[in-house]
């Protein structure tokens, strides 16, 4: 986010105590609630992740799926499930769960 960009104001309606505990939470790390939720609708308007083999951060609209496992291709090392031992591929599959679940939906699409 280009500090140059104007500010506008948002305004939502969310569950009561989602809020209470997220200002709570945000206070604890000292992070604006404005900037977690700017954050938050940049991760999901394009999101950013990294790879589990060789760590390279990616933008997911820079990479391709794999046709065989359905999952991303990393950029830089060309790695996907396909690479990985079987107990990677377990522990990279509830890890991307954790995003779908964070995104309401899948990560990346065809
Ligand atoms: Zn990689
Ligand atoms: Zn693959």
């Amino acid at each position: 986010m280009k500090p140059s960009n104007p500010r506008v104001k948002l305004t939502v309606t969310i569950a009561k105590d989602v809020l209470q505990k997220a200002k709570k939470a945000a206070d604890e790390k000292r992070i604006p609630l404005s900037r977690l939720i700017e954050n938050f609708l940049e991760f999901f308007t394009n999101p950013t992740v990294y790879c589990f083999k060789c760590g390279a951060g990616f933008n997911t609209s820079d990479s391709a799926l794999c046709p065989k496992c359905g999952w991303m291709i990393c950029p830089k090392c060309k790695i996907c499930r396909c690479g990985l031992s079987e107990e990677s591929a377990i522990a990279v599959f509830y890890m991307r769960t954790v995003y779908e679940d964070l995104l309401a939906g899948r990560v990346k699409q065809n």
